[in-house]
This record gives C-alpha cells, structure tokens and sequence, in this order.
C-alpha cells in the first residue's frame, strides 16, 4: 500500500498461490464509506473464490478495478480517502492481525497477546542436572491439541517427544469427551427414532437395555480410535513418554512415571531437555466443595462410566455437557431434573433454538430448576439428597430432593497451575489459564499452548487447529521457513454444537449478542416445516436461520454474521435456496463445512443458494473452524475453499 497525503492506494494482498486471479464481483463504488476490513471485491481463481478487504476505512475516491479484469498482489484495487492516513509500510497489511474483537464473536481469552500485563512474568529455575531425552519439541498432554501438534511438527520434520500420563493417546475428547458421549448419543437416538416410529405404525416393542454390552461398544469405540493414535505416533517416529510432566526450567521438563489405568506413580523420573514446547495439558470437570465422596455423584466422566440406570437423576448444570448425557441416560429410562443459576438452558445459543430444543424435550424432565442454585448435599441410604436456593433475592427455592445419581456439569478448568509453569518463566492467570498470541506463543517465547488451557471455547476443533498453527511456528522458526514461522491462528468463527436431540448449533454472531452488542442484522430463517425431507422424516420442528449485518455501512449486502440451526437429523438436509439465499444476499465466507458438499460457498453465489446448507455440516458433528494457518497478512480475505491450500481457511 501507498500513501500520499490521506490518499490511499488498497492493493491486492499476497493472495498465497495464485497469481493471478479474475474479479468476480466488484462490493463497492466511489462515494461509498468503507470500514478497516470491509470486503472490496471478490476475485476468483480455478480452486478458489476470496474476498479482498479494505485495510483501511474511509471513502472511495475511484475504483480501478472492473468485472472481469485480472488481478494479483500489489494491483490497486480502489483509491481510498483515509482520515489522517499516514503513508504505511509496504507490508503493513500482511502483517498478523492484531487482536480483533470481530462482531461475530466474543475474542477468546487468547487473543489478549501474551504480554498481557494483568499476568505478572515470572523468572525461569535454571535446571542443571542430567538430562535423559533430548528433542526439538515437547508437546505437555496427548488430548486432540496434543497429539495434533505432535503428529505435525513431526511430519514437519522435528523430533518430537510427547509426554502423558494416561495408558492411552487422545485426552479428554477421544477418552472421557467427545467421542464416547457421541457413541453414546448415536444409540439413543437410535432409540428414540424407532420409539417414534410407533407413532407412524411401526411399533417394534419396548427395547431391552444390556448395559454391559453398550458399555463395552463404547469402549471398543474409543480404544479403536486411541489405538490408532498409538499406531499414528509410532509411524512417525514421535517418542511418547508416560508421566506427569512438570517443569524444572525453562528448557526441561520432568517426568514421574505412571502406570496402570489411572496414574499409579512407579517411582522413577526422567528428564527431558527440549528446544521448544507445546504446553496442551487441557481441563478437568469443576467439582463443587460440598459433594459427597460417593459412587452416586459422577463428573461427566463417571456418567460416562455407565454403571447402572438411575431411575432419578439430577444433572447439575444446564450446559451442552450436562444435557447431552442427560439424553442418553433419559433414553436409556433415568427420569431427569436439572438445575441451573442462570435463566435459561444451553446458554450460548439463541433462546430461539433452545426453545425449539426444550419443547420436544420436556418429556424428559420432571423439573427444570432455573435461577436456582445447588447449595448441599447428603449421601443417604434413599440417595444423594440435594437442597436448593434461589439464585434471585427473595426468590423461592425448590425443596430438597432425593436422587439415585447426580451428574456434576458445572464447567470446565483448565490445568495450567499443575504443570510448573512458574518454573518455565510462563505466566498463568489465577484461573490456570495460560495466555497466547494469535501464533500459540505465551509470554516465554520458545514456550506455546493451545486447547482448553489457554480458554474458551474449550472445544477439540479449537484444540486442533490452534496445534497446527503452534507446530507449523516452531518447525517454521528452527528451520527458517518464513512461509511456516508466519503460521497463526485468526478464526473468525468457532462453531458449537449440541448433539442432543435435537441438535442445536450456531456460529458466529448470535442475535443475543447482536442486539447487547448493538449490531444491526437483518434474518433469514428457514423453518423445516417447509421442506419435505424433514416433513418426511417426521421431524419439521426446527429451523435455520442466518443474520446479515444490517447496517447502513452494508449498503443492503450485508456480510453473515452468524447463523443457527436447530433440529434433527441436520445432516440429511440439502439445504438449497436456504436462508442465506432468501433475500438474494451475498454469503460472505465467514465459514465452511466440510461436507462432501463443501463448495456450498462458490454454489451459493452462483444463486444455488447455500448459507444453509453450509450450516448442516457443523450442526450434523463437522466440526468446522474457518481461519487462516499461514499468511496472518491475507487472513483479511473472506475466502471459501474445499481443500487445503496455502492460504486457504482450513477445514479440521
Ligand atoms: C463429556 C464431554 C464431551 C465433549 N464433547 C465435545 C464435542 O462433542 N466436541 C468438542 O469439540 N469438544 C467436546 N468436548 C471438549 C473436548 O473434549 C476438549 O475441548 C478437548 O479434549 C481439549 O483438548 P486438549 O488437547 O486441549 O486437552 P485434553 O483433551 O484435556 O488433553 C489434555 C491431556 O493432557 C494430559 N495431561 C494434563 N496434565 C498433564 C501432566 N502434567 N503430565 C502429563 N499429561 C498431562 C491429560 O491427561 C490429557 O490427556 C467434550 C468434553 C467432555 C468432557
């Protein structure tokens, strides 16, 4: 970019591999009022469409560019006039992103760059005593941030030790997380679909439950899926080390040995001295003070434990977590309550989806305890009795209540006063999380951490690509590959998704947030009641709906900003001529699923309509995230891709 008095000239950005690549759609013209990263036109390649933003705001003096003409980097899109711009750095806009506060969504915890000062950084020990492995990088916890970053860096090349203390590979998500709860929910949907079947004629009788037998499926599931990582660590030549890690210095991490199925400690220790780190020890279940020791009161790991069927069960917190094993153990014949402090279940999502969800859901309840706190509890021969408060002054209480088992899902913390970080010289903040840049990198700059312990959302996609973004950095920085060290992690969305019954997801900008937030959108919403496939299946009664910034800086095009979808199955919906088609809006590419049909993007502007249908990937379990992992500088472009590329949203 150029400058000359406030007279800017907006040129195309590195645009990775192309070199070329042909303007499609031309979003503004002289006279407009553009905003820093207001997208300017659309260019096309044969793999790619891509929005080029403005890295400046003011107003459009002329535009250079036409339909049809063919650009590349350094070609000036538009001549803009800039409030008291001063001329720039050639490169200033490839340079990362600063930490944004995109309307979209909340920045997670990370995004506050690791000088953050409300953290004091604390002096490393020296270690000076015998070493017994040595590597380029140590990667703390084998969960999806773990062993990602492990297997990366090592197809990068790199020696790669990965020390964890459980028998098996994968973390909370593949063990106690994600992967066994989805089995579980696979079976009770099962369920309930051939129970609903009966209302169709279909009746195939009451089903009988061998509780061993399901256990055991969901076992096999997760010990296929740790067993392959196993398999995958091996072939790559990356040394897993079995412990609990802690560091003694900034260059060198010990490890106890473990052993068995839990953390049995053997006695012996080993050194490990290693160049670069990747801190991805995760989280653990929050566990309320005034719980009694009792096998009656699991975390979600004990419910997925699946020892018996309670008939009645109260599940403690009204998150994603907590509702999901609700479904099962409902399924299976529990009888539930929940309890929640706040107003209102499933908090994140529109009350609009969560209504839908609550409706078909009320059978499983007998009571839904809102505004309510959990403030005791007795281990008695009849159960675990559990009394109550109103979380509302003066508000009344529900009276005590007698449970065969208690599910405490009250949230999440993250492991980070564990691990010796002050022994590193690495900051964590009271909570234990530990603070990162947009490349992973904490405050001691050979030191990075990703996953659930550098904040929220704690969610494995997250965990994943920000390891990638961590790996591709250190590999980048010891083998002077510019291209790789300029890794970083700048989603502009992270999809949620509740696999309940039915599912619930959203990304992006809620309408919630919209309206504290004070973003004007416009909505499309598509109910299901209008498409014959869910009408089909019997299940019309949920709907998607996609928000478009509405402000008057949009001049009628507006960007998505975010987008929600309720109902089931998600993923046997073709959503053509969706709500993000309705009002022939353009989509904007803030994400993508990775469904077979993943070029919805490039179909949608072509009127094939689609905002929709790129919904279904993530509500259906693909968990998306849509960032850039290379070139920090052209993460200003909105760019819809089905493959890996440089310069490409990545698609985990
Ligand atoms: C019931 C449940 C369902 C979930 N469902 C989903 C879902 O559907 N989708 C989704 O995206 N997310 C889901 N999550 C969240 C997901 O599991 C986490 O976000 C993800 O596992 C975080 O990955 P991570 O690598 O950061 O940490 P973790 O998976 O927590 O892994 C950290 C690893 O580090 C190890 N470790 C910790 N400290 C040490 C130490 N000192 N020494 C050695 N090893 C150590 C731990 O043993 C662990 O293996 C779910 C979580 C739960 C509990």
């Amino acid at each position: 970019m150029s400058a000359s008095t406030n007279l800017i000239d907006i040129q195309v950005p590195d645009i990775g591999d192309f070199d070329e690549v042909s303007v499609i759609e031309v979003l503004v013209k002289a006279g407009d009022t553009v905003k820093p990263e207001q997208s300017l036109i659309t260019v096309e390649s044969d793999k790619a469409s891509m929005e080029i933003p403005s890295s400046h705001g003011g107003v459009v003096k002329e535009v250079k560019v036409k339909l049809g003409d063919m650009v590349k980097q350094g070609s000036v899109v538009l001549t803009l006039e800039a409030p008291g711009a001063a001329a720039s750095a050639p490169d200033e806009a490839l340079k990362p992103a600063p930490a944004q506060s995109p309307p979209a969504q909340a920045a997670p915890e990370k995004i506050a760059l690791a000088a953050n000062t409300s953290v004091p950084a604390l002096a490393a020990a020296s270690f000076n005593g015998a070493v017994d492995l040595d590597c380029d990088l140590l990667v703390l916890g084998a969960g999806p941030g773990g062993y990602s970053a492990a297997f990366r860096a090592a197809d990068l090349g790199l020696k790669v030790v990965l020390v964890e203390r459980y028998a098996s590979l994968g973390g909370v998500c593949l063990n106690v997380g994600c992967i066994p709860s989805k089995a579980l929910l696979h079976v009770a949907a099962v369920m309930d679909e051939v129970s609903h079947m009966a209302s169709l004629g279909i009746e195939f009788g009451a089903p009988s439950v061998d509780i061993d037998k399901l256990r055991g499926h969901k076992d096999k599931v997760v010990g296929k899926l740790t067993g392959g990582l196993a398999a995958m660590a091996k072939m790559r030549k990356v040394t897993t080390v079995r412990g609990i890690g802690a560091f003694v210095g900034a260059n060198h991490l010990e490890v106890e040995e473990t052993s068995g199925t839990a953390q049995e400690k053997t006695g012996k220790k080993q050194v490990i001295a290693f160049k670069n780190c990747i801190i991805a020890a995760g989280s653990q279940a929050v566990h309320l003070p005034f719980m009694p020791d009792d096998p009656r009161v699991v975390d979600s790991t004990g419910a997925l434990g699946l020892q018996s069927i309670p008939k009645r069960m109260l599940i403690l917190g009204g998150g994603i977590i907590g509702l999901e094993m609700g479904t099962v153990y409902s399924t299976l014949g529990a009888r539930l309550d929940v309890v929640e402090m706040l107003d209102g279940l499933m908090q994140g999502a529109d009350r609009d989806l969560v209504k839908v969800w609550q409706k078909m859901n009320a059978p499983r309840f007998d009571n839904i305890m809102l505004k309510t706190k959990t403030v005791g509890a007795k281990a008695t021969p009849a159960g675990i009795e559990v009394t109550f408060e109103s979380a509302e002054a003066g508000g009344t209480a529900p009276p005590p209540q007698t449970y065969d088992l208690v599910l405490q899902a009250v949230g999440r913390t993250p492991n980070g006063k564990k691990i010796g970080a002050e022994k590193a010289g690495v900051s964590v903040t009271d909570r234990g999380f530990i603070n990162v840049d947009i490349q992973m990198r904490t405050n001691v700059p050979h030191i990075f951490a990703i996953g659930d312990i550098i904040g929220q959302p704690m969610l494995a996609h997250k965990a994943v690509h920000e390891a990638h973004v961590a790996a591709e950095v250190i590999a980048g920085e010891l083998q002077g590959n510019k291209e790789l060290a300029s890794a970083a992690f700048n989603a502009r969305v992270i999809p949620s998704v509740a696999y309940t019954d039915p599912e619930v997801a959203w990304v992006g900008l809620t309408e919630d947030q919209a309206k504290v937030q004070g973003i004007k959108v416009k909505k499309g919403r598509f109910p299901w009641n209008a498409s014959g496939r869910a009408i089909a299946n019997g299940r019309d009664e949920g709907f998607t709906k996609l928000l478009f910034d509405d402000s008057p800086e949009a001049h009628g095009h507006g960007k998505i900003l975010g987008g929600g979808m309720v109902g089931t199955p998600c993923r046997r919906h073709d959503w053509r001529g969706g709500a993000g088609h309705r009002d022939g809006r353009r989509r904007d590419g803030h994400w993508q699923d990775d469904s077979p049909a993943s070029d919805a993007g490039r179909e949608h502007r072509h009127g094939g309509g689609g905002g929709a249908r790129q919904l279904h990937g993530f509500a259906a379990g693909a968990q998306v995230i849509v960032g850039y992992r290379n070139k920090p500088g052209a993460t200003q472009a909105g760019l819809f891709l089905g493959r890996k590329k440089k310069l490409q949203p990545t698609v985990e």
